[in-house]
């Protein structure tokens, strides 16, 4: 049995047996509360309730998400483990949004610590789900702030769509409809295939009023309930900078919305799902152990990297806040976190 992670946090489940439960869940998130738990004997197994990101036991144990909570708090950066980090990692992905930049403010020390890095050897990627820009597009945006980054490390959503559909031998004669930016149409038009919607729909018209105007292509809005339709999402994240202060809606609000119309789930492509990681690593043959995963979302670039058996960093330069990671609440932890990604490098200074 299958159970999707959004069923994970919604639904009631009644567990047979605490140590056998990792191939029901694969989210980082369930296996983090099956490997707290201690050893129980049948006759002590209880019935759990998961309702959104609450957990309960019974009656006469403990609440267990402080349990879950305490064990695997996450570490400050340190001058030591900082070191021993960089000792053991040879690749590091970067989310960044929130971690090299803010809207188009590079954020402190990131120019320097990218270059020393490299400088040791390190291999660098940079994983990110702004499907608005192709990696040609991100790597103009890279170069623009004045980071030394080629096309070729650069892995966005929008070309995880893209290798989606040729990976999956989706024909070449079918046309693809994109709800998005000019940065789809570009990784799609790579991959050999033949797009239409995307921003010349923001032209259109919506007004809800008495003898409103609807303009809208029938044949799009039909396909999606269609049963051989493909709804790909090329991320879920709910907000993002489009400045160094602000947070709008990002790409997930546009999706729940489709979600709930058509009362259909998407494919997921770009961070937490293992699509664009297992990508990655049939490309580069990188020992998932020697990853570090950097980013400033628990829910996206953490997950993603310890659902791979990467080390996880979360810098609270961006969405994160300390005391957001330190909700008894959370149960998505990351390695270690720190303050800005330059930290890695300025701590092992001192
Ligand atoms: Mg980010």
């Amino acid at each position: 049995m299958i159970i999707s992670r959004a069923a994970t946090l919604r639904g009631k489940f009644v567990l047979p047996k605490w140590k056998k439960p990792a191939r029901l869940l694969s989210s980082t998130f369930c296996r983090t509360i099956f490997m707290s738990r201690p050893a129980m004997s049948m006759a002590e197994e209880k019935e759990v309730k998961i309702t959104g990101l609450h957990l309960r036991g019974t009656e006469d144990e403990p609440l267990f998400e402080n349990r879950v909570a305490k064990s695997h708090l996450p570490r400050a950066l340190t001058s030591e483990n900082a070191i021993d980090l960089l000792r053991s990692i040879d690749a590091f992905l970067f989310d960044c949004d929130g971690v090299l930049w803010k809207g188009n403010n590079l954020i402190d020390g990131v120019p320097e610590a990218l270059e020393a890095l490299r400088s040791m050897g390190k291999k660098l990627l940079f994983v990110t789900n702004d499907s608005t820009k192709s990696r040609r597009q991100s790597a103009h945006k890279f170069h623009a702030l004045g980071l030394d980054v080629r096309q070729e490390e650069i892995f966005s959503s929008s070309f995880a769509a893209a290798m989606y559909l040729k990976l999956n031998n989706f024909p070449h004669d079918k046309k693809v409809y994109v709800i998005g930016e000019e940065g789809i149409l570009e990784e799609l038009e790579l991959a050999g295939y033949t797009s239409i919607g995307g921003p010349e729909d923001g032209k259109k018209t919506i007004q809800l009023r008495p003898n409103f105007l609807f303009e809208h292509d029938k044949n799009v809005c039909y396909s999606l309930y269609l049963p051989g339709c493909l709804f790909i999402a090329t991320n879920r994240d709910t907000v993002g900078h489009f400045t160094g202060v602000q947070e709008w809606p990002a790409a997930g609000c546009m999706v729940a919305a489709i979600c709930e119309s058509v009362q259909k789930e998407p494919i997921i492509v770009g961070k937490p799902s293992t699509f664009m990681m297992d990508f990655l690593l049939e490309r580069y043959q990188i020992d998932t152990s020697k990853m570090c995963m950097i980013g400033d979302r628990l829910d996206t670039d953490i997950l993603f990297g310890k659902n791979a058996g990467c080390k996880t960093l979360l810098v609270l330069s961006g969405h994160t806040t300390l005391s957001r990671l330190m909700d008894p609440l959370n149960s998505i932890q990351p390695d270690y976190y720190t303050d800005i990604v330059s930290d890695i490098i300025s701590l092992c200074a001192e």
